[in-house]
């Protein structure tokens, strides 16, 4: 499904019916040239089609009064748009000609060309049969968001709709904290005059910008759950917010929209007091006021497992309840899906991992990941999603379940695992993150014990789950197998009660995860909502309760929040609706998830792409290439529709997971884009006979992959044959290939950080991390150019295991159960902070990754707005696409705190990726809010249990990795006196 789909119903689709709106002469519009023989533009008679103001964005939509000696009205209901219509055309400085939505006499509306982002200003001209008016200069800026108040029949009442496509006015009033408005606008940001015919596109190639907008309801700040080009449209946006729970009320309610700074005019729309009827917490009391006692332990623990024993559970779930149809609550069906939909349900799609997603550093396509896995939950009957792994892989980059997170850093790894729940949960399933908390290695994970002071906790893992937790509204925490200091994650006061429900406000429910709880009364007095799968303990809740250990008040709590979940996520308003899975959309998705995530690691002399008409003979190697791609083991496998190319054995550890390689053959996408070219596969399992394939071949491809598992770590970061009985020495492989070949490209499936021991001898490294099942097709298209890496990595790959935290992993002594430490005393220096604040070079930084071609950085500016009544920082710059083909740079913004904090050299605080044509340049600006969720400026101060603000100076960075070498000073802030 698109992204946004559920958000983007576009009731105004096609040209002409929105012509119609923008036909209507502003009251303020200004007033005629005078009739002459040539025609003339008024001046200051170019303004926003939206807001009518005169600062316009390249890219929106914008009317031009004057006379233009035409005498019938005409438009285009083609596209993309004419650039002449009526013998009437306009030129931008002379010779860039304009896209034309309608000429008449004295208006003219047109797009203005998004090829002049990043310039200040322009000189407009227009010819009507061959005679030219004279210049009118226009002022560009990068945003001018303006909102289309104008309504289909006439001047007034904004033209803001809901989602069943009734203009929102005082006859049809939004309901604050339920009504979602769907909100057309202008000037969001530079888009190419092609249309996206089938989707509201969110990146590449037709929207240049993706910033996505502040909407502002009735005075609060509203949730934005899509924004992007309308379907089918040039130059429009359609932005739709939740009106907030605390907006204003009233017949004319003010709407504005804000991105990089500027705020557009404002609309109104009728808001009404939210309704106590619809809020989950009030549906959630009414509920719980019927329920017996019986009724309420059921809902407390699963129905599966070796207590309760009715596997296998319905629905190929990993945990169950039933339901209890006397009161109308609908069973829950458990089932995992951070990589795609898991356990043993149908086939569904095998999407890239998610360290691939994250990976991306696109919010918006990591919103598309999450809907593939969300939609297809609920065509299967599934509704309680066990995704949403946001463990920092920093601490333990060999922990066996790195592919299914998102990275070291919590700002990235928290904002992509809340666009993935956010999408889960728009299909009406709950969603939720895990493992709370410190869950960072397999090894001993049911005994470990990992200490870590306060701040250490807070400002990273805590920080990661916090950010995913608030910027999704996720309904079910699954706290984790581990000890924090010295007590059970699943019966911990202080992570459960204190900071998640107290601190960050949770009101969903936590599930423990599977047999991880520990006791009854303890856990349940800790916050504990629900054990899983089964009731090994919670089973005797109810005699805990009869004897005074645990208050009634707690069952109803944890019943409350069950309820409260499952009505907020729409399990009670959307019945299930079970339907074929979409695996048409899932696997494009899936496609240009693994297109945008992989990351081009070394491209020495230019080796890649390669060029499929010069090319006569290419070798294959390893992996399975012939026929698969590798994907990750444990409770988050994939099984993949059509079923797996081929699988292994049950490598020990862990011992209970198959191996499965995911239906999609590179050798066979390889041979479709170099169809003159001689391809031939070498297996790889003996590096004579490959070598030797690579010597008679002009390029050699090696595949090389890493298998990991939940319930393993690795013995190494080396790529370490644990499938086969006689294992491959793969990084001999490589060596033995580039020795016979100087041209030998390196292609890696795995899921995390890697050291190659052969870097300096291969002429290329593509990072594909487990591609999914349109790896093959995703990796060929890039091998050839055909789409442009840019991912950048979301984790640190360090030059050797003894600059981590832990060079060697902690273990259980002699396997003991008694409880091991794990000792954290790196604190918040996670990832590329521990490098930093050690001087340490890593193989490749974070936030590193290759393109085709280059980008430059120019003007950059810090703009200080801390000391106003939303404090924020921006950073705005222009970023230039230098080289001969079109690419995305990811420009990241880091900051450094006052050394009195002790903090690390650099922390990332925001970025922005941005897609360019060869040679095009675009103004970028990237703001930080002081006060969202990730606290970008703020220290955790253990003595006031909160987060502070240093005084002293914040020097602000901008570059395209955490390295020091690619980064530039843009200024420096200051707080305090
Ligand atoms: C894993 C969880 C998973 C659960 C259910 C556990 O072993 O740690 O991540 O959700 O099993 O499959």
């Amino acid at each position: 499904m698109p992204a946004g789909n559920a958000h983007s119903a576009s009731p105004r689709s096609g040209v002409r019916l929105l012509l119609g709106a923008w036909l209507l002469l502003p009251l303020s519009a200004p007033c005629f040239g005078q009739a002459a023989g040539a025609p003339a533009i008024n001046p200051g008679g170019i303004v926003s089609a939206a807001s009518y103001g005169t600062a316009v964005a390249p890219g929106s939509i914008a009317a031009v009064f004057g006379n233009f000696l035409l005498s019938s009205p005409s438009w285009a209901s083609t596209l993309p748009l004419p650039t002449n219509l009526s013998q009437l055309s306009m030129q931008f400085d002379g010779a860039l000609a304009v896209p034309l939505f309608y000429t008449d006499g004295g208006q003219v509306n047109i797009q203005i060309p998004w090829e002049l982002a990043g310039h200040e200003r322009a000189m407009l001209t227009v010819t009507v049969n061959g005679q030219t008016s004279a210049p009118q200069a226009i002022d560009l800026v990068a945003y001018a968001p303006g909102i289309f108040t104008t309504n289909m029949q006439g001047s007034g009442q904004g033209a803001i709709l809901d989602l069943s496509n009734r203009l929102v006015d005082p006859s049809n009033p939004a309901t604050a904290g339920s009504t979602v408005v769907v909100i057309y606008c202008t000037g969001l940001g530079a888009v190419t005059n092609r249309p996206a015919s089938a989707s509201a596109s969110s990146v590449n190639p037709l929207a240049v910008a993706t910033n996505t907008p502040a909407v502002s309801i009735g005075g609060a700040p509203a949730q934005v759950l899509f924004a992007g080009l309308v379907p089918g449209m040039v130059g429009e946006y359609q932005v739709n917010a939740l009106v907030p729970v605390n907006s204003a009320t009233g017949d004319a309610v003010p709407v504005t929209i804000s991105v990089g700074g500027y705020t557009s005019n404002a609309a109104t729309i009728a808001v009404q007091a939210p309704s106590a009827q619809m809020d989950p917490d009030y549906r959630a009391g009414v509920l719980l006021a019927q329920m017996t006692q019986d009724e309420k332990l059921q809902l407390v623990h699963g129905a599966g497992g070796p207590v309760t024993n009715i596997p296998p559970l319905p629905r190929g779930a990993g945990g169950f309840i039933p339901e209890i149809r006397r009161l109308g609550i609908p069973a829950l069906y458990f089932v995992d899906g951070s990589v795609g939909l898991a356990d043993a349900s149908a086939p569904a799609t095998a999407l890239p991992s998610s360290i691939a997603s994250a990976a991306s550093w696109d919010l918006g396509l990591a919103y598309k990941y999450g809907s593939v896995i969300g939609a297809e939950m609920r065509a299967y009957g599934l509704n309680v999603n066990l995704g949403g792994n946001v463990n920092l892989t920093g601490r333990e980059p060999r922990d066996g379940r790195t592919f299914e997170t998102k990275g070291e850093d919590p700002i990235l790894a928290g904002r992509i695992t809340a666009a993935h729940i956010r999408a889960i949960q728009d299909q009406h399933v709950v969603g939720g993150i895990k493992h709370y908390a410190l869950n960072d290695q397999e090894t001993g994970r049911t005994t470990a014990n990992a200490q870590i002071e306060e701040r250490g906790a807070r400002e990273s893992d805590l920080l990661a789950f916090e950010i995913g937790l608030k910027d999704s509204n996720v309904q079910s925490v699954m706290c984790s197998y581990n000890l924090v200091n010295g007590v059970y994650a699943c019966q911990n006061p202080h992570l459960l009660n204190e900071v998640l429900k107290g601190d960050w406000g949770f009101r969903g429910f936590v599930m423990s995860d599977w047999w991880a709880t520990p006791s009854t009364a303890a856990a349940a007095l800790a916050g504990l909502d629900q054990e899983q799968p089964d009731n090994a303990f919670f089973g005797s809740l109810g005699q805990a309760i009869a004897r005074g250990q645990v208050p009634q008040s707690r069952l109803d709590d944890m019943v409350h929040r069950i309820l409260r979940a499952m009505y907020q996520s729409g399990l009670f308003d959307f019945p299930e609706a079970l339907a074929p899975v979409d695996t048409a959309t899932g696997q494009a998705i899936a496609q240009e998830a693994e297109e945008q995530g992989a990351v081009l690691l070394k491209n020495a002399g230019a080796q890649l792409p390669l060029d499929a008409s010069s090319i006569h003979s290419i070798a294959v190697i390893g992996s399975h290439a012939d026929v698969a791609v590798l994907s990750g083991g444990g409770s988050a496998q994939v099984w993949p529709t059509g079923g797996p190319a081929r699988t292994d054995g049950r490598p020990n550890p862990p011992g209970w997971s198959w191996v499965v390689w995911d239906p999609s053959s590179p050798l066979s996408a390889i041979r479709a884009k170099a169809p003159q070219a001689t391809v031939r596969f070498d297996d790889g399992t003996n590096r004579t006979r490959a070598a030797s394939t690579a010597a008679s071949s002009e390029v050699a491809i090696v595949f090389v992959s890493q298998w990991a598992s939940e319930g393993m770590d690795l013995p190494s970061l080396n790529f370490t044959d644990v499938i086969n009985a006689t294992p491959i020495d793969q990084d001999a492989l490589v060596a033995a290939v580039a020795a016979a070949n100087p041209h030998t490209i390196v292609v890696l499936e795995n899921g995390g950080a890697q050291v190659m021991p052969w870097l300096g001898s291969v002429s290329a490294v593509l990072e594909a991390w487990y591609p999914g099942q349109r790896g093959g097709e995703a990796i060929a298209n890039l091998l050839f150019g055909a789409v442009n890496p840019s991912g950048k990595l979301p984790m640190t790959f360090p030059a050797s295991v003894a600059d981590l935290p832990h060079p060697t992993i902690a273990s259980p002594p002699n396997n003991s159960t008694t409880p091991f430490l794990v000792d954290y005393s790196e604190g918040f220096n996670v990832g590329y902070k521990w490098s930093d604040a050690n001087n340490l070079t890593p193989l490749f930084p974070f936030g590193f990754g290759l393109s085709y071609t280059t980008f430059s950085f120019s003007n950059p500016r810090l703009v200080d707005n801390l000391a106003s009544g939303n404090p924020n920082f921006r950073v705005t710059f222009d970023l230039k696409n230098m080289g001969p083909v079109a690419g995305a740079e990811v420009a990241q913004v880091y900051l450094g705190l006052p050394a009195s904090t002790g903090e690390p050299p650099r922390r990332l605080v925001g970025w922005q990726k941005v897609f360019l044509e060869s040679g095009a340049l675009q103004h970028v600006t990237v703001e930080v809010d002081q006060n969202d969720s990730s606290h970008p400026m703020s220290y955790w101060d253990t003595g006031s249990h909160s987060w502070r603000i240093a005084p002293g100076d914040y020097t602000v960075y901008l570059g395209n990795s955490s390295a020091s070498a690619s980064l530039t000073v843009v200024g420096t802030l200051h707080v305090g006196p």
